[in-house]
């Protein structure tokens, strides 16, 4: 059996650290708020190019922080891919701002920017990019478009940690960034974790208050703030996986390739990428008219994948009010993309064998 994503296996690589790291925390004593969170902060934010990073208890918080923190709310129209986990939706509504979806493109399933000129108001604040399944989205005319209607970009950088646009790495392509550390991400934790990196030291500072009650200074409250922190174990754990990151990436990287190179189907599209962008292949996301045969056939055959993801965010009960919408392209990618097994301990036989399989589907 091939499971869709092993996680035992990718810790137990940094076993011996991960324990040492645990124990330094336990024997010290102090679990919040510490030096441990401050270390990682630092190296994170020298990983990322941005000048400050802040830690914080997931990714959908380092994204609705931001909102909050850019004092975004209702009346705020803030553009995003109709085409994404539905956390970056929530973020923008948790703040009461209003998410205005832009359909994706066909080649990198991101956000299209010939698609959100014609969706700016005079109410538009900001635009939400995500670099989904791993691929930084291309910035050039999202930069230009920022520009010209003085718009925030803030990056969803949950499924991108490391990936690479034009020489910078996500969490430093816009005004600031959310990363998630999620068990499964690139770069995972062995809990909830999150962080916001940005270049702008106010929007830093006022996250920092932000996530520890509204508070710089004990029991005094500048803002009504939340309890959204990175532990101290979680930012030990990170600080011991962090260094290994680009070379985790760099084996999806050839994992990818392999299934690029091997996998030949007239019925399944393959993703499409580039060298500069140095997808980081968080997911690894074909397309098949048949997805649901598809999936069962490899199941049987003992390979596991996923759907990522199977209703679109306009289609959840969630969000009745957008149930009458149609985003065409948003829906097919829906109805026909499965994640194929992916992550950095996946051994040449297994690849072989998913290879394998796929190529002899009926
Ligand atoms: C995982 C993920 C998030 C949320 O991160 P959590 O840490 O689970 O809150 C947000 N956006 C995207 C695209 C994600 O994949």
């Amino acid at each position: 059996m091939i499971p869709f994503l092993d996680l035992k296996p990718v810790n137990e690589c940094y076993r011996p650290a991960i324990d040492e790291a645990i124990r330094r925390v336990l024997d010290r004593g102090w679990y919040l708020l510490g030096e441990e969170i401050t270390g990682f902060e630092k190296a994170f934010a020298e990983y990322c190019g941005t000048q400050y990073c802040v830690g914080v208890a997931n990714g959908l918080d380092a994204l609705t922080l931001i909102i909050r923190a850019y004092g975004l709310g209702a009346g705020d129209e803030i553009l995003v891919p109709a085409n994404t986990y539905i956390a970056s939706i929530l973020a923008i509504s948790a703040n009461g701002c209003t998410p205005v979806l832009v359909e994706p493109d066909w080649n990198t399933y991101n956000i299209d920017p010939e698609k959100m000129e014609e969706k700016i108001t005079p109410k538009t604040r900001a635009i939400l990019v995500v670099h989904l399944y791993g691929q930084a989205v291309e910035m050039a005319k999202i930069w230009a478009l920022a520009k010209k209607y003085d718009l925030k970009i803030i990056e969803d950088s949950a499924q991108g940690h490391g990936a690479v646009y034009q020489g910078r790495r996500t969490g430093n392509l816009g005004d600031a960034s959310g990363f998630s550390f999620y068990p499964g991400k690139n770069l995972g934790c062995l809990g909830d974790g999150g962080a916001v990196t940005t270049n702008d030291a106010a929007l830093a500072e006022k996250i920092r208050a932000l996530r520890n009650y509204g508070s710089h200074v004990k029991y005094h409250n500048q803002y009504r703030g939340t309890n959204s922190r990175l532990d101290e174990i979680q930012a030990a754990v990170l600080s011991v996986k962090l260094p290994y990151l680009d070379a985790d990436n760099q084996k999806r990287r050839e994992i990818a390739q392999f299934y690029r190179e091997n996998i030949r189907h007239p019925e399944i599209v393959l993703p499409k990428t580039s060298d500069e962008l140095q997808h980081v292949w968080h997911l690894f996301v074909v397309r098949c008219a048949r997805r649901e045969e598809l999936q069962a056939y490899l199941q049987e055959k003992g390979i596991g994948t996923q759907i990522h993801y199977p209703i679109p965010p306009h289609q959840q009960p969630a969000y009745a009010e957008w149930n009458a919408l149609s985003f065409p392209i948003t829906e097919q990618i829906h109805r026909e993309v499965l994640s194929l097994p992916m992550s950095q301990v996946l051994t040449p036989s297994q690849q072989e064998q998913v290879v394998n399989a796929i190529n002899r589907f009926v």
